[in-house]
């Protein structure tokens, strides 16, 4: 079933684009992409995922093989293939992906002699993007103009670890920059701590700086560490479907009802 076959909720309004942005790896970007959208997805909102990442975490993480691949976003970004092409099916209710694969890679390097460089995501998601209720750009570890141009707003996840905020403020001047020359409307839809620990202190130290900085973008909903999310992807599901009853697709479910809500 192609993805204009599957319709979008009644009840949502416009479609919002959200770059699940950090500069800082492992901090659960793709972790977040893939089980928010799968929860989002249960909840009846047709969403889509652009890996934006080389390393394809968000293709893999729904068991889609990158090596059998003929295509992935880097022919939309740089030799013209339309984006309709290369939206594909999921083992998720109402998700699709643009696959990334290690092709990638070279595309910054390359777009930087390319025309409209910086407008080129956004452009490209611009014909299907009214079919989706959400579309999430899944960042690589750098900070990534094509991404904070083609988003309305950015998710931003923070690990609940040492040095958490490090690197945040470099983030919010990027976006500043983005906001003064390329793209005005650019917002912050929500700051998300992940791997909490409720049993340590570190974490709640964490959880209370991010609050105490970030004031209501930071959701209430904390990700908890657990084991099923981390090996939900060598799985090929999200932990939505691989452990419904885990408190992890627990909290990720939370989320997407918020998530909803600020819509
Ligand atoms: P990023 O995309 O920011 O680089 P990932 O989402 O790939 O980060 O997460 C980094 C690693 O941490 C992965 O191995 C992932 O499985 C693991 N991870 C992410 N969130 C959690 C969590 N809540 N509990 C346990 N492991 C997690
Ligand atoms: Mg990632």
């Amino acid at each position: 079933m192609g993805f204009r076959d599957v319709k979008r909720s009644k009840s949502a309004k416009d479609t919002r684009i959200i770059a699940i942005i950090n500069q800082k790896g492992g901090v659960g970007k793709s972790t977040t992409a893939v089980n928010l959208a799968a929860a989002l997805g249960e909840q009846g909102r047709k969403t889509l995922i652009v890996d934006f990442d080389p390393q394809g975490n968000s293709t893999s993480g729904f068991g889609i093989e990158k090596e059998d691949l003929d295509q992935c976003i880097y022919d939309a970004l740089l030799n013209d293939v339309p984006a309709e092409s290369l939206v594909l099916d999921t083992n998720c209710k109402k998700v699709f992906v643009i696959p990334a694969t290690i092709q990638l890679a070279g595309a910054e390097i390359e777009l930087v002699s390319a025309i409209a460089r910086e407008t080129r995501l956004k452009d490209l998601l611009e014909p299907i993007q009214d079919e989706f209720d959400f579309i999430f750009i899944d960042c690589p570890p750098s900070l990534t103009i094509n991404a904070l141009t083609a988003a309305d707003s950015v998710l931003i996840p923070i690990q609940c670890e040492y040095y958490a905020l490090e690197g945040v403020t470099k983030l919010l001047e990027s976006m500043k920059m983005v906001k003064s020359r390329l793209n005005k409307g650019l917002d912050t839809y929500g700051v998300l701590m992940t791997m909490y620990d409720s049993r340590t202190s570190l974490s709640n130290q964490v959880v209370e700086e991010v609050q105490s900085y970030f004031g209501d973008k930071a959701f209430k909903t904390l990700i908890p560490r657990t084991v099923k999310i981390s090996e939900a992807p060598s799985f090929g599901e999200p932990v939505i479907t691989y452990a419904p009853q885990n408190k992890g697709a627990k909290a990720y479910m939370n989320l997407a009802k918020e998530v909803i809500k600020r819509a």
